[in-house]
């Protein structure tokens, strides 16, 4: 019997691209709000793996811990959890920020991201063993102009990764953190409220990272024989130094 992953915005972009990815390793539960897009994946990977769907809001508080813990048995027992479900919100000088953009970030990326663990990790406690997977950003490491919440939401996706790290390395439970650079994904599109322009012109000029290469990364750190945990990793595409600094000549 295969193990079971949980993967968290797994409708579209990075989650969706490693639900994918690690189908032929893990059965899988899929979560996001966009209940038909979780539909389709399902029945896609239908001749892979055996899938449950989770389609709630991680800023739901009961909704997330009344869904874990309402798993028909056969799935209870959690191996992997992928905390990916996240965007930026707007992209405004601090003193010009949209509240509800604000509170967006800090309830999805930060707030979403501990219910879900703190409903997650005592199963994997019971067992001693299991394997989490932050999704954190070089926006975590690295601000930059206009990305103040955003910024800080991620920053807290690396102090949460090196805590949990620390309170659950007694019970032999892996946490690690991928910190991926522009990946062309719905990500823009969100930001920008649909402003497809505005979407697509982050991604001019340049080779960005696809899901999938973010993917792969993902399925090598749960590849690691059990003795090695990946604690963190920065992933950017050949044009990008750092958070500011991209090279747009380069195809
Ligand atoms: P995406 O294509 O927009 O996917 C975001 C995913 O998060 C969707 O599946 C979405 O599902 C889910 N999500 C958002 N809000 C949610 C909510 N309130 N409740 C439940 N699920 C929610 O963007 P992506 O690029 O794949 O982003 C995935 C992660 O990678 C995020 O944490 C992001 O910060 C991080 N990241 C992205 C980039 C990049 O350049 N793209 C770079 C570094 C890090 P529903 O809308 O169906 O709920």
């Amino acid at each position: 019997m295969k193990p079971i992953a949980l993967v968290t915005g797994a409708s579209s972009g990075i989650g969706e691209a490693i639900a994918r990815q690690i189908a032929d390793h893990y059965q899988l539960i899929i979560c996001g709000r966009r209940k038909a897009r979780l539909l389709s994946l399902s029945k896609e990977l239908h001749n892979e793996t055996q899938t449950l769907i989770g389609s709630f809001d991680v800023r739901d508080q009961s909704a997330v811990s009344n869904f874990i813990d309402s798993l028909p048995d056969k799935w209870q027992n959690i191996s992997v959890l992928i905390n990916n479900a996240g965007n930026a919100h707007g992209m405004n000088y601090i003193h010009e920020g949209d509240i509800q953009d604000w509170d967006a970030m800090i309830d999805i990326n930060i707030k979403g991201l501990l219910y879900i663990s703190r409903a997650v990790i005592p199963k994997m406690i019971k067992k001693k063993h299991g394997h989490i997977i932050n999704l954190g950003s070089i926006a975590g490491t690295d601000v930059y102009p206009k990305g103040n919440v955003y910024n800080a939401s991620k920053f807290a996706v690396d102090a949460l990764t090196k805590g949990m790290r620390m309170d659950l390395n007694k019970h032999g439970i892996k946490v690690s953190e991928i910190k991926p650079g522009l990946v062309e994904t719905e990500f823009s599109k969100v930001r920008f409220k649909g402003n497809l322009k505005k979407a697509k012109k982050t991604y001019l000029g340049y080779n960005p990272l696809q899901a999938k290469d973010i993917a792969e990364c993902v399925a090598f750190m749960l590849s690691r024989p059990q003795h090695v945990n990946i604690g963190d990793m920065i992933v950017l595409p050949l044009a990008q130094a750092s958070s500011t600094l991209i090279n747009r000549q380069q195809k």
